[in-house]
């Protein structure tokens, strides 16, 4: 019999995209779910043909093939076992299993057990807060932590058998972690009571573990924190996460970086912003400030004369490094003029000078000064 197009089997466009082939995909499982088929014949074959396709076109290179060379892609000595799509042994409940765990699995918060048997365990990946300060985002470090995880069992090497033993084929249910009941009329399946669905016994638990081929542990680690990192960043630390169970490898390790505020210093990506106090008289007649960079050293900054508050100058390549790449950014400087406060007599007084010399000497401010004076004036009248 000649195999049906797979996206006809799902009742799907050729265009679908990925969320719409999985929305075609459930309502046919549902339509051909083994609970509401009881006497349809056809429903556990068709029930297969559409797990089958949905395997194929859920996975991005294998629907590229299909797309391509249709169901040629998946026949003939393409690299053996498992090649065959939705492949397996063909029996029908792990078939439904692997629907089940597809249709429920996002509600159950996904990475549920596998139906079937149920061998090596990847670990769970990890995620550690870091808070680091802004001199250190600046330089990068090498910063010890410790983080509290679960190895692979000295004892017994992962295998959660005493002497790192093999574990055994449970022989209550040959390894399917599950046995099947006749009531009545109707098989039920349930979880193996031998092997709690794990399909593997292990005759000598491990005496360090107790069979899991896990130890808690807190882990002493050294991690490279790289010059440029900022809030958000994350490093992955791979194989540094959880052990594996059984065997299983090991999860990642992510460290997400938190860069705390500087008192001094704002940053915008990799540009430092500063605001920096200059007296009165130095804007004025111009001079020189000392601004602090963030490599801990100084710089001096020509102030021009005549500089007005807020006035913005930049320190090329005084700024943060970028992430993995060349270059740095810069550190702008803004001016914040200062008014000068608790004045003594004598500074009163030069100051009172000052202002009169000022407007015999400045044509624009008489000028305001002669227009705002006569603006009153003729509100007055
Ligand atoms: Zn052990
Ligand atoms: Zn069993």
């Amino acid at each position: 019999m000649a195999k049906r197009d797979y996206y006809e089997v799902l009742g799907a466009d050729r265009g679908a995209s990925a969320d719409e082939l999985k929305k075609a995909y459930r309502k046919k499982a549902k339509e051909l779910h083994p609970d509401r088929n009881s006497d349809n014949p056809n429903a556990e074959s068709q029930f297969k043909e559409a797990n089958e396709a949905y395997e194929v076109l859920k996975d991005a290179d294998k629907k590229a093939a299909y797309d391509r060379y249709g169901h040629a892609a998946f026949e003939g000595g393409m690299g053996g076992r498992g090649q065959h799509p939705g492949g397996g042994n063909g029996d029908f409940s792990s078939a439904f299993s692997d629907v089940f765990e597809d249709l429920f699995g996002d509600f159950m918060g996904g990475g549920g057990q596998r139906g079937g048997r149920q061998r090596a365990t990847r670990g769970s990946d990890l995620r550690y807060n870091l808070r680091i300060s802004l001199e250190d985002a600046f330089a990068g470090m090498q910063k010890a932590i410790t983080v509290p995880t679960s190895i692979v069992c000295s004892g017994c090497d992962g295998t959660g058998a005493e002497g790192g033993a093999e574990p055994q084929t449970c022989p209550t249910c040959s390894g399917m972690g599950k046995v099947r009941a006749q009531q009545g009329f109707f098989t039920v399946e349930r979880t193996c009571p031998t092997c709690s669905g794990i399909g593997q016994i292990i005759k000598n638990p491990c005496r360090t573990c107790g069979g899991s081929g896990r130890e808690e542990k807190e882990r002493g680690l050294s991690v490279n924190i790289p010059a440029g990192v900022e809030t958000g960043t994350r490093i992955r630390l791979s194989g540094e996460g959880e052990a594996g169970l059984r065997g299983g490898p090991s999860g990642d390790l992510y460290i997400f970086i938190e860069v705390n505020e500087h008192e001094l210093f704002q940053r915008d990506g990799v540009d430092l912003y500063c605001r920096v106090p200059v007296s009165m008289a130095t804007a004025a007649i111009g001079g020189d400030v000392e601004v602090p960079t963030i490599d801990g050293g100084r710089s001096r900054v020509k102030v021009p004369s005549g500089s007005q508050s807020g006035r913005q100058m930049r320190l090329r390549a005084k700024g943060m490094p970028a992430l993995r790449g060349a270059g740095t950014g810069d550190m702008f400087i803004e001016l914040a003029v200062e008014t000068p406060v608790n004045l003594t007599g004598k500074q009163k007084e030069l100051l009172r000078e000052f202002e009169k010399l000022s407007e015999e000497n400045n044509p624009l401010l008489n000028n305001f000064f002669s227009k705002v004076k006569s603006f009153w004036e003729d509100m007055k009248n």
